[in-house]
């Protein structure tokens, strides 16, 4: 067994403030790597060149990172950071901005590389990285991966760099101006991170750490959130669940919902969480060994993988997909040992497809 998460993480009220001197000991110049919008509006993007004026750090801000971000997009972000001479990076918001955010981190460290190199196995220093997450799935705030869309292939895929933050700063209150759908689908994504991690390959004791307590925060606040009644504990119970469960994908990798999800988003525009959580409730129902499934559902607090299954579907709703898009997932999936290898049983591509919705 091994266990390695180097992420140094700060979670309370006015984090980024609090910790303004841990992130300026980071560098003289940071690219701070948002989305469009909610960096700005939930406030996050404030409290941050506030704590970098506090500390005398120059800093240039990439605005521009779309949701599942581009190759194509990190590449322009790169020829800025390198013209501006940046030495680490801040990446704010969601996983996409946070994703991106590594990526430009490394492209940056690496000028002489052009991007077939994200793809390449291959030891490459980066920047070091700030994460400051503004939503609550994905965990990018303490896991090294970094997934971005690869147009030519129509589908998204992590880059072959393990990039580890340095930093990360939680704030549950930049949560508050999300979206029910954004704070549904996000924290669908936390809980597949968890349950693909449980069942998987690559689980032991040491890694359930992380696993078990994601769990039992996510079975915490799993009614309010149906019920659309959450409390202000409950935003940090749901921060911290994805934070462990970036821990735990961390060590064990994702799963089949992961896998087959990626050509649902790239063809459908579906977000990413209820990409995922459409094939979750099937995941778990067909997994071969139950009593692992139901050790699971327990930590969660559901009587079984079918009353499992039922709520997802309430809470998602229902996703119509074509049945080429599932199979494009399927092949993918069965094309690609190392991912597969993390499902610990056979599997055909009848049964993936029949594990949607
Ligand atoms: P996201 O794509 O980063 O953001 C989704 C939407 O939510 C955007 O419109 C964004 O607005 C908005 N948003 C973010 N924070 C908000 C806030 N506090 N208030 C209001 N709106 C807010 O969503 P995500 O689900 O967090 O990230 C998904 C990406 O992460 C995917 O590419 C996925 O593959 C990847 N991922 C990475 C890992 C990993 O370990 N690295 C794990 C799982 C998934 P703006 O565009 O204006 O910011
Ligand atoms: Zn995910």
């Amino acid at each position: 067994m091994q266990l390695y998460m180097p992420t140094k993480v700060f979670s309370e009220e006015n984090c980024v403030k609090n910790h303004a001197r841990e992130m300026g000991a980071l560098g003289k110049k940071a690219m701070i790597v948002t989305g469009k919008n909610s960096a700005k509006s939930c406030g996050a993007l404030a409290d941050i060149l506030a704590a970098l004026e506090d500390q005398n750090v120059r800093y240039v801000l990439f605005d521009r990172v779309e949701e599942n971000p581009s190759i194509e997009t990190v590449m322009a972000a790169r020829e800025i950071a390198l013209s501006e001479n940046v030495d680490f990076c801040i990446g704010v918001g969601g996983g996409s901005p946070m994703d991106a955010a590594k990526a430009i981190a490394m492209m940056t460290a690496n000028p002489d590389e052009n991007e077939g190199v994200l793809y390449t196995p291959k030891a490459l220093p980066y920047l070091p990285v700030v994460c400051v997450p503004t939503t609550c799935g994905t965990g990018s705030e303490v896991t090294p991966y970094a997934i971005l869309t690869r147009h030519a292939l129509r589908t998204k895929k992590s880059i072959s760099h393990k990039i580890f933050p340095a930093l990360a700063l939680l704030d549950a209150k930049y949560l508050k101006t999300m979206s029910r759908n954004g704070l549904v689908s996000t924290a669908v994504d936390a809980l597949a991170h968890l349950i693909e991690s449980w069942l998987n390959a690559n689980t032991n004791d040491l890694n359930r750490i992380y696993t078990r307590e994601g769990l039992r925060l996510w079975g915490q606040f799993k009614d309010r959130l149906a019920e659309d009644a959450l409390t202000k504990e409950d935003y940090v119970r749901m921060l911290h669940a994805s934070m462990a469960a970036g821990m735990s994908i961390t060590h064990t990798g994702t799963s089949i919902p992961h896998a087959m999800s990626y050509p649902v988003t790239y063809e459908l525009a579906v977000p990413h969480g209820t990409a995922v959580g459409m094939f979750l409730g099937g995941f778990v129902e067909g997994y071969p060994d139950q009593e692992a499934a139901q050790s699971a559902m327990d930590i969660l607090g559901f009587e079984n993988a079918g009353v499992f299954h039922t709520y997802l579907t309430c809470l998602l709703g229902k996703v119509e997909v074509p049945e080429k898009v599932l199979e494009a997932g399927a092949a993918l999936l069965l094309s690609d040992p190392a991912k597969l290898k993390n499902y610990p049983f056979p599997i055909t591509e009848a049964e993936l497809m029949n594990m949607a919705n």
